[in-house]
């Protein structure tokens, strides 16, 4: 029997009749993580793992009728035992656990391999049957480490300071900006956000995340010198807005596993751009699937043909799942969450 199956309303589990990210208002909604591709107002009932209830009140609303878990605490719904487990991908984030008549499958929702200061890291969890994740799904993306890239970050942001320039580094408001936050040399100047950032960065720190000093950029006026010194982070969205004119003549960038894809920083009209990605690279997706020790494993998002080619051709019975899911990575989808 197949413990999720791909319904019009999102993935749904026949025997503990609930859904796992839905992108249609259902009755009862088990929730991977915040950003605005998997978790989806509208829902009767939500379930999620206890360090991501801040950031889901913060985005769905603080009446939302939510339960949550402690990562690795089991719960009995019709028969079939559910936990959660962490993903590594954002504050909160959970692979879904689900155990039925013996048979375990586990939803990644997404996930990343490589450790960062500001969530608990990917834990792989044995199963049946794996649905993962396949954002970067090619073998082109491959990550450096991430002290290579903050190093990257912080040289550009020094070397635009001594020429009296801003730094504005664009990236996804949840998740991305709090992690490059943690990474950033804060001896170098001023660190400044914009408002879409601010109110994720505080669930952090209510979660105990250790996050620099930020300021409002919207509180500093163009005259202001310390704006040539501060280094910006802001959404995608932001760029080009009349809110950029206040920064005068400043440098700017794009922090992104796109950005490993040649002409993607010409496209985007930036002067750098960061590979950094809190999704798993190649390597990162096939290490993931081989610790599961599944033999079938679905494909969602992204690049799914390609990992199911390559897996099928290693013995596993692999196939895509269809569904709704964006990436956070890409400016649409940042317009279209809260
Ligand atoms: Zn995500
Ligand atoms: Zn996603």
């Amino acid at each position: 029997m197949d413990l999720v199956i791909a319904r019009p309303e999102g993935l749904y589990c026949p025997p503990g009749d609930f859904y796992i990210d839905p992108w249609r208002p259902v009755e009862r909604a088990v929730i991977t993580h915040g950003h605005g591709d998997h978790a989806r107002t509208g829902n009767a009932r939500y379930l999620t793992a206890e360090p991501g209830a801040g950031v889901l009140r913060s985005r769905l609303g603080a009446d939302i009728n939510l339960q949550t878990l402690a990562y690795g605490e089991r719960l009995d719904h019709h028969g079939v035992t559910l936990s959660l487990h962490p993903a590594g991908h954002v504050l909160g984030s959970a692979q879904v656990r689900l155990e039925y008549q013996g048979e375990v499958w586990v939803a990644s929702g997404d996930y990343k391999v490589e450790p960062d200061a500001t969530c608990a890291p990917f834990e792989p969890v044995r199963c049946h049957t794996f649905i993962t994740e396949s954002t970067f799904g090619l073998p082109i993306y491959r990550w450096p480490p991430q002290a290579v890239i903050f190093e990257q970050i912080n040289s550009w942001w020094r070397a635009n300071r001594d020429q009296g320039k801003a730094s504005v580094l664009f990236c996804y408001a949840f998740g991305k900006a709090q992690r490059i936050l943690h990474g950033l040399d804060a001896g170098i100047g001023p660190i400044l956000v914009h408002g879409a950032v601010e109110p994720l960065n505080r669930v952090y720190r209510d979660a105990g995340v250790a996050l620099p000093e930020t300021h409002y950029a919207g509180d500093f006026i163009r005259s202001d010198p310390l704006l040539r010194q501060a280094i910006v982070l802001a959404p995608p969205s932001a760029g080009g807005s009349s809110w950029m004119k206040r920064f005068g003549d400043y440098s700017d960038a794009f922090a992104s596993g796109w950005m490993r894809l040649r002409g993607t920083r010409r496209r985007r009209g930036v002067d750098r751009g960061f590979v950094l990605s809190d999704h798993a690279d190649w390597p990162g997706l096939l290490w993931a699937i081989e610790q599961t020790g599944a033999e079938r494993v679905m494909v969602t998002h992204g690049s799914v043909n390609v990992l199911v080619r390559y897996l099928s051709e290693r013995g596993l019975d692999a196939r895509g799942f269809v569904t709704e899911y964006g990436d956070e990575d890409d400016a649409s989808a940042e317009q279209a969450s809260p």
